[in-house]
């Protein structure tokens, strides 16, 4: 396999393929089996120089921020038909190192990766610039210009889509970047890049630094060369790039983080059937560890014992296994102590009294991967741990309310606020909670996250600064300049 998937463990500085400027490198794990992938480049801060200064020069003196908006649509056009091409490579790629399903990754993760590029390259030469309404006497000019040198921060639990938010508005507007993969998930972010340069993205506009995070990672957010971050992963590490822009040169720092997102099921919700699918699809797909998960569901108390009947029917038929099977719908989490801390959760629940009706046990153990069941607790309270910190493992809370004002209170009883989902047969009682719920995202009788052409970030703890997708992340990576220009 690893000849077939040809590991790429350097890191891209400049367009070239380069060790760690201290020869040092870092193992990275197949978390299916427990056991080395490869060895990485183990980035520094030397190394974040190296890339800001490539990124730098790329910004002052290449071609890409000049280009015509045109021009760089097409470049990106190629870069996503390439990444297509790639898709069973990068696919096997994500899947072997995130342990997410191949089916999944070819579905899901590929395709939106490439049509994310796509969007974002067709958005590049349609968004127009601005004049003021100041007179007759002045030609009051309000254009977007480039930020310049943006760092990206990425999680590991959805490597190359995440990247391609980033990557896609960042570039279209004619910035140059430094991606900063998570150390779990490097080697697809690197093969991502390469198909940047062979799709003639001039070098240094896509840098790549793998390593850790207080290593590197601290180093970019502390740059005094970097323009503006774009950060997705935990709060408590979006906090920190916060404090390291305010140490630093105030870069602007954009902030998606994680969620403890409702599914409310009003009281008329008729279908539970329809209701047992969208819950188990959002809190079981990619093993839980989705920031946009449901991870709590309130539900009106009349409904409940039906509905976990259904939601346990379906939690039989998600296929636990290897994650390169095509069967295979839950691979094993992300790495051992991840696994740990899911575990302890479900521990943590029992003790306070939540009652465990499915699951609950790593499986799978012989394999030597990190594999948890679809876990399901019901007579969950608002106070225990479960109902409010962020799991991020295949574990649902069930809670119940008595009605549709409680219901939107127990939704809001949170200091996250990414994403939410209600399910009533009332259009009024639907838009009513969506528009009371706070929280970046409100699905109406599905759970989603909307489409390409929608923004997504979070409210409250879940975000800060900005959105990814849509034309909003376009604005997010570029200066607003007045040109004032006296006519009189
Ligand atoms: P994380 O915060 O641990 O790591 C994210 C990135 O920050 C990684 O690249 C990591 O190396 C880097 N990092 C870690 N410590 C650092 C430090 N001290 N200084 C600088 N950089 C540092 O998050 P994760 O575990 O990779 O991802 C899971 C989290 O991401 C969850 O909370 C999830 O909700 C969130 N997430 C949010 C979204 C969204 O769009 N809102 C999407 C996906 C994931």
């Amino acid at each position: 396999m690893k000849k077939k998937l040809n590991f790429q463990t350097k890191a891209i500085i400049a367009g070239r393929p380069v060790d760690a400027i201290s020869g040092k490198t870092f193992e990275t794990f197949n978390p299916a089996n427990g056991k080395v992938l490869a060895k990485i480049a183990r980035c520094e801060k030397a190394d974040a120089d190296a890339a800001v200064k490539a990124a730098r020069n790329a910004f002052e003196n290449g071609p890409w921020p000049k280009m015509s908006p045109a021009e760089r649509k097409v470049t990106l056009q190629r870069f996503a038909t390439l990444i297509e091409a790639h898709t069973d490579e990068l696919a096997e790629l994500e899947s072997t190192e995130a342990g997410k399903p191949i089916s999944d990754c070819i579905e899901i993760d590929l395709p939106e990766t490439v049509s994310t590029i796509r969007w974002h390259a067709e958005a590049a030469d349609k968004i127009y610039d601005q004049l003021s309404p100041s007179g007759p006497g002045v030609v009051s000019m309000i254009v977007r210009e480039p930020i310049g040198v943006v760092a990206a921060i990425l999680p590991w639990n959805f490597p190359l889509m995440m990247a391609s938010w980033k990557l896609g508005p960042i570039l279209a507007e004619g910035n140059t970047t430094i991606l900063k993969p998570a150390e779990q998930t490097s080697m697809s972010t690197i093969r991502l890049a390469q198909l940047g340069t062979e799709a003639g993205i001039p070098d240094g506009v896509i840098n790549v630094v793998p390593g850790f995070g207080e290593e590197v990672g601290k180093a970019l957010g502390e740059h005094m060369g970097i323009d503006c971050v774009g950060f997705t992963g935990s709060t408590e590490i979006g906090r920190m790039f916060l404090r390291y822009s305010a140490d630093s040169n105030l870069k602007r720092v954009l902030l998606e983080c994680g969620g403890k997102n409702p599914l409310v099921v009003m009281p008329d919700a008729t279908d539970l059937d329809v209701v047992a699918d969208h819950a188990a699809n959002s809190i079981f797909w990619n093993m839980g560890e989705n920031c946009s998960s449901n991870s709590r569901v309130l539900i009106h108390s009349s409904l409940k014992d039906e509905f976990i009947e259904l939601l346990i029917e379906r939690a039989r038929d998600w296929v636990i296994s290897d994650p390169l099977d095509s069967a295979c719908r839950l691979g094993p989490l992300i790495e051992e102590e991840h696994m740990k801390k899911v575990l302890s959760h479900i521990e943590k629940a029992k003790k306070e009294g939540a009652k465990l009706v499915y699951g609950g046990n790593r499986v799978l153990t012989d394999s030597g991967g990190y594999f948890i069941e679809p876990t399901i607790f019901d007579e969950v309270n608002p106070k225990m741990s479960i109902a409010k910190e962020e799991i991020f493992g295949p574990v649902l809370a069930i809670l119940t309310f008595e009605t549709p004002e409680e219901g939107i209170a127990m939704a809001n009883d949170t200091d996250y606020g990414l994403t939410a989902s209600v399910f009533s047969a009332s259009n009024k009682t639907a838009h009513n909670a969506a528009r009371q719920i706070r929280a970046g995202t409100v699905s109406v009788n599905c759970y989603g996250e909307g489409d390409i052409s929608t923004p997504f970030g979070g409210f409250g703890l879940s975000g800060f600064g900005g959105r990814d997708k849509s034309l909003a992340a376009h604005d997010q990576y570029c200066e607003l300049k007045t040109i004032w220009m006296d006519m009189s």
